[in-house]
């Protein structure tokens, strides 16, 4: 990912899957106006489940109308955590183990309402069962605060605005080798590491923030989203004809501000600081604040769904340590090592289908095997 500091275009620095229009410098104006425009256009079509595209270096299969072989198909890179329980937990015997979790699509459902995105009570319980046996952080796209407002536990460490807003725990070592990390109280009068690498850009964001709230108002369905260090601007619920409109909007307010970058997950255009800081770089600060940076008796697990959890996969697998695990319903190409969905997902009627996300749906087939879980990570300590 580019991010020298003094580029000039920041889409561009954008590490989105946009091979059929990345563009080379060589374009005129007009032309890479409209190019950038029907680039992101696809992108913003793509992002968002059901993904109907399948990658190419997974076989021909994939390409199968129907979907369940698809599926069954993308499973064999991407197996199933679940049903390689034994194989995790064999290779976690003598580790430490840490859960790294995403919030959104992976603890809750994807919802129409980005404000009404609850986890369920059941997943609630789940996490803070497992977070009693080991060190757990969620790490989102939210602001820290509305992400602890959302998960409500207070046994674990939080990391907002795609690891750009970290709480976690004392290490001397650490805050002195991280200029931007200070001593801090949690809500519980804790002490604990406050990391914020982009604290400088916090008057330019809320800039855009009130640039946005303002450009946008007109177009029906828009929502930006303050999420302290970066700013998202949810097309979910607009008319797709009027989703260039959202794109221009994004455009006309970020070219003003080199030194922001627009990026993209699902239903979600997202203007961040471009600074060298993203989902991997706070997992490997986290596993640092928790003493854990020593692969050899270590053993991390990150799950999440979405393209920005794709650093943190990456930064697992090369460091040739732990899991990613994608939670997804459909084949899609990825760092991490394992996936999760329900296996009778397709036996949903689309209405529940949307409901719940495809960790929920896990937990709820195997409802009555929550201790599943947690006998994992007990036995994984033995
Ligand atoms: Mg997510």
């Amino acid at each position: 990912m580019d991010l020298k500091s003094n580029h000039s275009a920041p889409v561009l620095t954008d590490s989105a899957p946009l091979s059929k229009s990345r563009l080379g410098g060589i374009m005129k104006t007009g032309v890479l106006d409209d190019v950038r425009s029907s680039g992101w256009l696809d992108a913003m079509k793509s992002s968002s489940p059901p993904h109907k595209k399948f990658t190419k270096d997974l076989n021909h299969e994939l390409s199968s109308p129907d979907p369940e072989v698809a599926y069954r198909t993308w499973l064999l890179k991407y197996p199933s955590a679940l049903a390689s329980f034994e194989q995790i937990a064999n290779f976690a015997k003598g580790k430490r183990i840490a859960l790294f979790l995403d919030y959104d699509g992976t603890l809750s459902p994807i919802v129409e309402n980005p404000e009404s995105a609850f986890m369920s009570d059941d997943m609630r319980s789940a996490v803070k069962k497992v977070a009693k046996y080991f060190p757990t952080a969620i790490i989102s796209g939210r602001s820290r605060d509305k992400v602890y407002e959302f998960v409500g536990l207070t046994e674990l460490y939080y990391a907002g605005s795609h690891g750009m807003d970290i709480m976690g725990p004392v290490r001397q070592s650490v805050s002195e080798d991280h200029p931007n990390c200070m001593k801090s109280t949690d809500k519980q009068g804790n002490e604990v590491n406050l990391f914020q690498p982009a604290r400088e850009f916090l008057p330019m964001i809320d800039e855009v923030l009130s640039s946005l709230v303002k450009s946008t108002e007109n177009i029906k369905g828009a929502q930006v989203e303050n999420n302290k260090f970066c700013v998202s601007v949810h097309y979910r619920n607009v008319d797709e004809e009027n989703w260039t409109a959202v794109w221009e909007c994004v455009q006309d307010v970020i070219k003003k501000y080199p030194r922001l970058r627009m990026t993209h997950g699902r239903k979600v255009l997202e203007i961040r600081p471009m600074i060298d800081w993203d989902k991997g770089k706070a997992l490997e600060f986290l596993l640092e604040s928790l003493g854990f940076s020593n692969c050899d008796d270590v053993l991390p697990i990150y799950v999440g769904d979405d393209r920005t959890d794709e650093d943190a996969f990456k930064v697992l697998r090369e460091r040739n340590c732990g899991y990613g695990i994608l939670v997804s319903r459909s084949p899609k190409e990825s760092n991490a090592y394992y996936s999760l969905r329900n296996p009778s997902e397709w036996e949903f009627p689309r209405t529940k289908f949307e409901m719940y996300s495809s960790f929920d749906l896990v937990l709820l087939e195997f409802k009555g095997k929550k201790r599943f879980l947690k006998d994992f990570f007990i036995y994984a300590v033995k």
